[in-house]
């Protein structure tokens, strides 16, 4: 992982409150055979109330700017709620 802003390798970890809104999203139909017990779900990248951005993933149906918070992080994955 490199940082987009000033290409460090070095990352910190942060306290969040795991709240945040929609900046984009994208909706999966059709997923590799690992996920497909989920589809369809949606990518989703939030804006952390922190000022982090992070992607993850969602069940619910989403638009842009909508409320949502962290429900877990499981094996690398961000999973997130509607509000
Ligand atoms: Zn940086």
């Amino acid at each position: 992982m490199v940082c987009p802003a000033c290409k460090s390798t070095e990352f910190n970890q942060q306290q969040t409150k795991g709240i945040g809104k929609v900046y984009s999203f994208t909706k999966i139909h059709i997923s590799s055979e690992e996920f497909k017990h989920l589809t369809p779900y949606y990518i989703v990248v939030v804006d952390l109330d922190s000022g982090d951005r992070v992607t993850g993933r969602i069940k619910e149906e989403i638009l842009i700017n909508d409320a949502v918070e962290l429900l877990s992080y499981e094996e690398d994955v961000y999973t997130f709620s509607r509000v």
